[in-house]
């Protein structure tokens, strides 16, 4: 778990989802490997060690969780698969804090691939499968929420229904139409573009704003607008979308999040997409 990361009247921790390794060619499409590998460590055999970093932001009117990293329900097989380095650990991180898994009222998806909603769900002491945040509202794009249950052939492989088992629209999920503001400081906005329905984090309280892009940009090393993942769906939409987010968040002198990078949790990046103000784990 992070320090808590302040921002204006809310305090942000970074959360231990698991950590992973991916092949370096999946996270960098048609980027030369000479190239990112001047920029981001990797492995003998050119995988890259990713975090996958729920972030609990505490504000004033409840407890947002961005994000569920991998959960507990993997196999040994996909395990190995996977390469998973470090395990899931949520409702213990939240006893670290002081909270329940019954204190997170609200949960956030940016969409629903298995590294973002896997924690969704998890396995209880019974073997059974539940609810792990069973009073929060999960808010994902009704765009994505279609493609969840009717996935094409592509994205079937990163959606797996047990990760969704038990929501409920007007129950325990809301469905989003573009964008729509769900608490004080908290607004949600549709980017497409790594699928159909991800959706963009804007966090804004006092002077102070930031900015969650899923995954059009994991880690700061994507703040060039080309440079995106194989696994983006629709890549002329990502390289779009990163374009006008991030000139947005640049403009605003946001901070910018990061879900998957192991060290830098948070920075403000300069006009040449430059790190500024590192906040590390
Ligand atoms: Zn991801």
């Amino acid at each position: 778990m992070s320090r808590g990361f302040r921002l204006g009247a809310f305090t942000i921790h970074w959360l231990q989802g698991g950590m992973f390794e991916i092949d370096g060619g999946s996270m960098f499409g048609v980027v030369p490997r000479v190239l990112w590998e001047q920029k981001c460590a990797s492995t003998p055999d050119s995988h890259v060690l990713l975090a996958n970093a729920p972030m609990l932001v505490q504000t004033p009117h409840g407890n947002v969780l961005i994000e569920t990293g991998l959960g507990n329900k993997l196999t040994k097989k996909q395990h190995e698969i996977f390469r998973v380095r470090r395990e899931w650990d949520l409702p213990a991180e939240l006893a670290r804090l002081g909270l329940s898994r019954e204190a997170i009222s609200h949960v956030v998806l940016t969409h629903g691939d298995f590294d973002h909603a896997g924690g969704v769900t998890m396995c209880n002491e019974t073997g059974g499968l539940e609810l792990t945040f069973p009073a929060a509202m999960h808010h994902v794009q009704r765009q994505e929420w279609e493609d969840v249950l009717a996935p094409n052939k592509r994205s079937a492989s990163a959606y797996w229904p047990e990760n969704f088992a038990g929501l409920a629209e007007g129950k325990n999920l809301r469905l989003i139409d573009g964008e729509e503001e769900i608490m004080p400081g908290v607004r949600l906005v549709r980017t497409g573009g790594h699928t159909r329905g991800h959706q963009a984090v804007w966090l804004k309280s006092g002077r102070e704003a930031a900015l969650h892009l899923g995954d059009l940009l994991p880690m700061p090393v994507y703040s060039n607008p080309l440079w995106i993942m194989a696994y983006d769906n629709f890549p002329l939409d990502s390289i779009a979308a990163k374009e006008q987010f991030l000139g947005q968040g640049m403009g605003k002198d946001a901070w910018f999040l990061f879900y998957h990078d192991p060290e830098i949790l948070a920075c403000k990046l300069d006009e040449a997409g430059a790190v500024r103000e590192p906040f590390c784990a």
